[in-house]
């Protein structure tokens, strides 16, 4: 189904107007953006190959709202991720690519392209920010808010902090509330409650509520017999999914506490996810380590109680399109000269959308329709076909494809780009 944003808030602010000559003020005077570090897109009930409901309070949001099914994140961990969002512009397009490193070793991006927070200012909105991780803050702006609160904390914490700063939004005529959720980042440990059935789980000899037992099982991983494998993952998922069940609930509570504050009804919610997870899908446990699916395919959508029509959108989109959507929905001018993300409904159905990731490998990724070419900066190219290989375990990469020559088209000059940016020595690009 085709909704056209741009018209469809058009048409709303229309219905709306009032008959005085006041100018029309925004279409929501609350706003909420309830991000998600590390979570699986498979882990939502409406892309989960095996239907199991973890997360019942997105579920709902989603069979109500706005829900871009071909989401895919800028890059595979928080920074960049967040600063996608943030800016709506990859960070291709910022001219500055972080390097993965340790907390207190990444540079941080300097450039000053404005962001979402600036913009809602601009517009009248009281903001506040919580997070539990620093990247995130320093990605969505920190120091530009009204109220914030940057550091770490479980969901609980964020939930918590997130309503006293709602309740002191109340009294402002417009409020826009960024809450960014941790928890299903490693460490896994969700609360007990979370846990019931873990005794049931087969026995092996790894932590699984610890960062340096996922160490152990990577490099375990390689010798482990299949049976052995399998016990791995049934125990890897477990803890993981508890942590899902976990964030998800505190979405509940927190939507629930915003309600009860009389901030719900004439809100509008966006809901990201930072970049997915690894658990073992290609050898390895966390993100930021490759551009495959489970780290780059994402969740992202928009719901309101009212306006936002039930729309599943199916061509791709990224983190960089989020913003500018957002900012149409509520009618506010959409800053098209100073960013690169697009309006969801104004950009071409086979537009190819881009990944990047500069960490122990240089990657670069390109995806459209349900092909998604990866290239190692070092000369390796893989190719998948995510309509028939979901996980992406079959490269059918394949030169003189049709396809993979068009992608390279669009790719190769980004790569040029993405090698410029991280230094790194580029080896036979292009098909
Ligand atoms: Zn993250």
């Amino acid at each position: 189904m085709r909704f056209d944003v741009a018209l469809g808030a058009a048409a709303l602010l229309t219905a709306c107007a009032p008959k005085v000559e006041e100018p029309a003020g925004p279409a929501f005077s609350r706003v909420v953006v309830i991000s998600v570090d590390t979570l699986r897109r498979d882990r939502l009930t409406r892309y989960a190959p095996d239907g199991r409901s973890l997360t019942p309070v997105l579920d709902e949001m989603m069979n109500e709202g706005f829900v871009l099914d071909d989401h895919h994140s800028c890059a595979s961990w928080t920074y960049p991720s967040a600063l996608c969002v943030a800016t709506a512009q990859s960070t291709l397009d910022l001219g500055f690519v972080p390097q993965v490193a340790g907390a207190d070793d990444v540079v941080l991006y300097e450039g000053g392209a404005p962001t979402i927070s600036d913009w809602m200012r601009e517009a009248g909105f009281a903001t506040a920010l919580v997070s539990a991780n620093g990247f995130l803050c320093s990605a969505a702006g920190a120091g530009t808010f009204d109220l914030e609160l940057c550091g770490s904390g479980v969901a609980s914490d964020v939930t918590a902090a997130a309503l006293a700063f709602a309740a002191q939004q109340a009294a402002s005529k417009r409020s826009f509330l960024h809450v960014h959720y941790l928890d299903p980042h490693q460490p896994y440990r969700a609360p007990p409650e979370f846990l019931e059935g873990q005794s049931e789980l087969p026995s092996t000899p790894f932590d699984y509520q610890s960062t340096a037992g996922l160490v152990e099982i990577e490099v375990a991983w390689p010798d482990l017999t299949t049976e052995e494998r399998a016990a791995v993952v049934a125990n890897l998922d477990f803890a993981y999914d508890a942590e899902v069940q976990y964030v998800d609930q505190q979405i509940g509570v927190l939507l629930d506490g915003l309600r009860a504050l009389d901030m719900l009804d004439d809100a509008l919610v966006l809901f990201w996810a930072d970049h997915g997870e690894q658990l073992t899908d290609h050898g390895q446990i966390g993100h930021a380590r490759t551009l495959y699916v489970e780290e780059t395919a994402t969740a992202a959508f928009f719901w309101a109680s009212r306006d936002v029509p039930a729309v599943a959108w199916s061509e791709p989109t990224t983190h960089a399109d989020l913003v500018p959507t957002l900012l149409s929905l509520l009618g506010l001018d959409v800053p098209l000269n100073q960013i690169t993300g697009q309006i969801i409904g104004t950009s071409a159905p086979d537009r190819i959308v881009i990944q990047s990731l500069a960490s122990r490998d240089q990657l670069i990724a390109a995806t459209r329709g349900d092909l998604h070419l990866i290239y190692n900066l070092n000369g390796e190219k893989a190719l998948y076909r995510t309509s028939v290989d979901p996980t992406e375990q079959d490269n059918v990469y394949d030169p003189a494809d049709p396809d993979v020559i068009a992608i390279w088209d669009v790719l190769a000059p980004m790569a040029l780009r993405f090698a410029d940016l991280t230094g790194a020595t580029m080896v036979a690009p292009g098909p």
